[in-house]
């Protein structure tokens, strides 16, 4: 089926012309470069933003057979030259919302992580500092089990709101099913997430600032920042670092076309600004082919890849 719709994305037939009446935004060939912390990869054939969970369910009943990709707030992931056939979801300002219930938090699925942390501070909630470094949505959090400084998703999350591919609005109870393992979520890849419901504390406004204060400070000594990046590269082997593996195998600067690794945090690659998606993903191979023949060990991308090459 993904060929059939290969050779439509390279043909004259307008998969944006098969769409059905949308409330939200639909954008035909929409670069998607910008919309990514790499700042790489070509267009997206359909670009939608759903203007309600309703729409987007519309959307998914509509079109069961079109490839379907999620982006998020696009940090941690790769879009190859080629674009993405088919249509791209992004949970775009309807998505937005956070409300407080004493410490309950209910969040939709677009909202940034930053905001999240920013928003229970200010209403003295605590529990969701470990989030304030790291910049990507509540969905994507979700999708890829997203922690710092020793918590994850896994540790708050109460309650999911799911669209399945077949466009069924389902509330998932993380207590019923293990959904979680380390940087990833076992729900089905093509399930967009919505709404959560997360679980935090009773704090103090100062405390809470005071600690996202020294995580940023923890994380400005030891990573880059102000650069083009989708943060750690490879998942750490059981029992091991994915940093120092590489930096063992040589390549602290290491550099491939316009992409390099950094040498600040040697599992962060950065696009030093002409980098092409191939030249990032080439850079990421060559790295997992000298770790595994050095010490026969093989790095697992936490990056996610999508789309297809430029030919
Ligand atoms: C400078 C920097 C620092 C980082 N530090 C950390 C860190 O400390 N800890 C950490 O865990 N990560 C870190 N990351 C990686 C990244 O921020 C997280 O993985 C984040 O959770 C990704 O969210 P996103 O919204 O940007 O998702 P995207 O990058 O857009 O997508 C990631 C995945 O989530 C899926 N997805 C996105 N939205 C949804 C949705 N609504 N429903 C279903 N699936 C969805 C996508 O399809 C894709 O598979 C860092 C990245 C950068 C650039």
């Amino acid at each position: 089926m993904r060929n059939i719709f290969r050779k439509l994305f390279k043909s004259n037939i307008s998969l944006i012309d098969t769409m059905p009446p949308l409330k939200g935004r639909v954008l035909a060939k929409q670069p998607l470069n910008k919309k990514t912390w790499f700042g790489v990869g070509g267009c997206a054939e359909v670009y939608v933003e759903p203007a309600d969970t309703d729409d987007l369910s519309r959307l998914l009943q509509f079109m069961p057979h079109v490839p379907l990709t999620i982006l998020g707030g696009g940090s941690n992931v790769l879009i190859r030259d080629g674009g993405i056939p088919g249509v791209t979801v992004h949970l775009g300002k309807e998505f937005h919302n956070i409300k407080f219930d004493d410490e309950i938090v209910i969040c939709d699925g677009g909202v940034s992580l930053m905001e999240l942390a920013r928003a229970a501070a200010k209403q003295g909630v605590s529990g969701f500092e470990f989030l304030s470094g790291i910049p990507g949505t509540i969905g994507g959090a979700v999708r890829m089990n997203a922690g710092a400084h020793g918590k994850c998703f896994d540790d708050i999350l109460l309650s999911l709101t799911v669209v399945t591919r077949e466009g069924e609005i389902r509330e998932i109870d993380p207590k019923e099913t293990e959904i979680f393992g380390y940087r990833m979520c076992y729900l089905p890849s093509d399930w967009i997430f919505v709404r959560a419901v997360l679980r935090g504390n009773k704090g103090n406004t100062t405390d809470i600032m005071a600690k996202m204060l020294e995580y940023k400070k923890q994380r400005q000594n030891n990573q880059p920042t102000g650069v083009k990046t989708a943060g750690s590269t490879f998942k750490n082997p059981q029992g091991l670092q994915a940093w120092s593996l590489i930096d063992k195998a040589g390549f602290r600067g290491y550099r491939r076309g316009g992409a390099v690794v950094s040498d600040k945090h040697t599992n962060f690659l950065i696009n030093l600004g002409g980098a092409t998606a191939k030249d990032i993903e080439s850079l990421g191979e060559e790295i997992r082919e000298k770790v595994w023949n050095d010490f026969g060990v093989e790095l697992e991308w936490e990056i996610k890849k999508m789309g297809i090459e430029k030919e």
